[in-house]
């Protein structure tokens, strides 16, 4: 798999160190990982934070969902795979995620149930080779996510209470951990996701309109 130089529209097979041309042209493109356990709000929140600050949603559920439909030859694995509540091969969804990436205009992306464990994030950091900004963490009760789950009604397979249950324990294992590195690191903003929508979005917006504020103002510095 070829790995993205950094701009937006190079789509050279180069790493980034070697991609001079498209480092002194590119853009900087910002990216902010959206982790919270299934059920926790990540799609809707994502939905709210597009509308109201301009960036661009990348599910990964979504792509493998897309994918699937697509009749694409690894159609049959990816939903046999969810329908367990397993994950992918990371490869897999790591290229789903740079060719939608190449394929905005967007220099600015929520990449929203993704990374999900320490090889997936391997994975993005060896092919697309762009730190994350921040990483915006729904934190909700099992109790809570399981009620919504149960009670969405989007049509999937994978919300069934056994798969559920398969779905949380992955996350539990996997996920959470990937958090606690992230939040080492001082990368994550915690906030609280079993509250409505509305008052969720409340607390979103203010750290989203503070980043946004500190980013411009980073700029401002460096020039
Ligand atoms: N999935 C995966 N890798 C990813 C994201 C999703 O393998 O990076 C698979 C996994 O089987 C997961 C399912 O897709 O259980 C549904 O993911 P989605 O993010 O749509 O579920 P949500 O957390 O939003 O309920
Ligand atoms: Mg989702």
């Amino acid at each position: 798999m070829g790995s993205f130089c950094g701009s937006l529209k190079c789509k050279r097979d180069s790493s980034r160190k070697e991609c001079n041309e498209c480092l002194e042209k590119g853009k900087k493109i910002k990216v902010v990982f959206v982790m919270g356990g299934p059920g926790s709000g990540k799609g809707t929140q994502c939905a709210k934070i597009v509308q109201q600050f301009g960036y661009t949603h990348l599910s990964a559920g979504e792509l493998l969902r897309k994918e699937i439909n697509s009749g694409s030859e690894n159609g049959t694995m990816i939903q046999n795979m969810m329908n367990e509540g397993k994950l992918v091969p990371s490869d897999l969804t790591v290229r789903l995620i740079l060719k939608a990436m190449q394929e905005s205009d967007n220099d600015k992306f929520l990449i929203d149930g993704f990374p999900r464990n320490e090889e997936n994030l391997k994975a993005f950091e060896n092919h697309i080779k762009i730190e994350p900004n921040f990483i915006l963490f729904l934190d909700c009760p099992e109790e809570e996510m399981t009620r919504r789950l149960l009670s969405r009604n989007q049509g999937r397979e994978d919300d069934n209470i056994e798969t559920i249950r398969k779905r949380f324990r992955v996350y539990e294992e996997s996920t959470l951990p990937l958090v606690d590195y992230f939040a080492s690191k001082g990368k994550v903003h915690k906030v609280d996701a079993a509250r409505p929508v509305e008052e969720v979005f409340e607390s979103v917006k203010t750290l989203f309109s503070s980043t946004e504020e500190q980013v411009s103002a980073g700029y401002l510095l460096k020039s």
